[in-house]
């Protein structure tokens, strides 16, 4: 892989919150940006160059790739053929291989088999009868999906024992599904990894998080050790190392009593990795501008402890709170909708003890400002 030169420009396929946070991680090294999405208002526009077409515009991204030295996603969706052209005339990184593999949760879950990586129980789904027989024998607990296209909740329906499948299929059906069975973890983890060419691979302190409605909702780290977690970390990078990966690489687990299955793979910089802005030594933003520039890594060392809360659908009122040192707020520029991710606040501690206690206070002084808003 080349290094790129001092002053690089990065294409970035996708202009939303991940593209804009690059950038602003990339700025005081000198890179520039050039952002391409279809979206004319993707937030990542506010603060760079943006294209604005379809995916499908070779005109367009003609035009992309003459000005940029090399390109990355902040959108593991961006269609394959897209990525494909792109890859004709300029480096991209990660390789879009993993795209293809992302793509589609079936695939993904097969290739986690394949290198003998635990997953929960599946079954993919193209009839009526195939979601009746899974769901019994999974007694009716699971998570129907969409192979495809699916994020942030979106293409899930929740099977329970009272549910109308009938129902379920006629809104789902008509596109490639799996099954899943529902897992009754523990907690919820990730590790986010960080691959240079030459194969060195960095990590990140072990991150819990917590969802609502399948949309990530907090995100803690250091999480609480344990020897599944471990684990994690060492399955994540088998999966880096077989991709021969370049940039972050965030994989999610569920943890049970009896160890850790892989729940899915983000082949990019990932929500719940915003907390290293503050509280890591290198961002995962940095580090992955680093990765796909050729630039050596920089250290994923903690510097103590994070808590991290996405603003879904609304933002709070900011400007009208005090500045406090230990809290950090960034918003995207979005225009606030339901369930759509909006900002997010970095609380920062010492301690475990001393974090708990800042994201109470923090709590009650939003609850306030609600409650004085009126
Ligand atoms: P996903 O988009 O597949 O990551 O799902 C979003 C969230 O829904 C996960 O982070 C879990 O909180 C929940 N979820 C999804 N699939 C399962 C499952 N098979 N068992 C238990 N919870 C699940």
């Amino acid at each position: 892989m080349m290094k790129t030169h001092t002053q690089p420009v990065i294409g970035v396929l996708g202009g939303g919150q991940l593209a804009r946070m690059l950038a602003l991680a990339g700025y005081p090294l000198g890179m520039r940006f050039v952002f391409f999405d279809p979206d004319p208002n993707a937030c990542a526009g506010q603060v760079g160059p943006l294209i604005s077409a379809g995916y499908d515009d070779t005109r367009a991204l003609d035009e992309f790739m003459q000005r940029v030295d090399v390109v990355t996603f902040d959108f593991e969706n961006v269609p394959l053929s897209t990525v494909r052209y792109v890859q004709q005339r300029r480096a991209v990184y990660p390789d879009p291989d993993v795209l293809e593999i992302s793509q589609d949760r079936l695939l993904e879950k097969r290739f986690f088999q394949r290198l003998d990586l635990p997953v929960g129980p599946f079954f993919p789904v193209n009839s009526f009868s195939e979601l009746a027989f899974g769901a019994k024998s999974y007694d009716f607990e699971g998570f129907l999906k969409t192979r495809r296209m699916g994020y942030d909740g979106k293409g899930q329906f929740r099977i329970t024992p009272g549910a109308d499948l009938k129902a379920i299929w006629q809104q789902a059906a008509g596109q490639p599904l799996v099954l899943e069975k529902r897992v009754g973890f523990k907690r919820e983890i990730s590790v986010i990894s960080v691959r240079d060419s030459d194969g060195q691979i960095l990590q990140y302190a072990i991150t819990e998080n917590k969802h609502n409605n399948g949309i990530l909702a907090t995100s803690t780290a250091p999480a609480r050790h344990s020897e599944n977690a471990q684990k994690a970390q060492e399955y994540a990078r088998r999966i880096a190392t077989e991709l021969a990966y370049v940039g972050v690489l965030v994989v999610e687990f569920f943890e049970t009593g009896e160890g850790v299955l892989i729940n899915e793979m983000a082949p990019r910089v990932h929500n719940s990795g915003h907390w290293t802005i503050e509280g890591a030594m290198t961002s995962q933003f940095e580090n992955h501008l680093r990765a796909v520039c050729g630039w050596p890594l920089g250290m994923t060392d903690s510097w103590g402890y994070a808590a991290m809360l996405n603003w879904i659908g609304s933002v709070p009122d900011i400007a009208h709170m005090p500045k406090q040192p230990h809290i950090h707020h960034h918003l995207y520029g979005k225009q606030p909708r339901p369930g759509r991710k909006v900002g997010h606040t970095t609380i920062t501690a010492e301690g475990p003890a001393h974090l708990q206690q800042k994201v109470v206070a923090f709590a009650k002084q939003l609850s306030d400002s609600l409650n004085a808003a009126g």
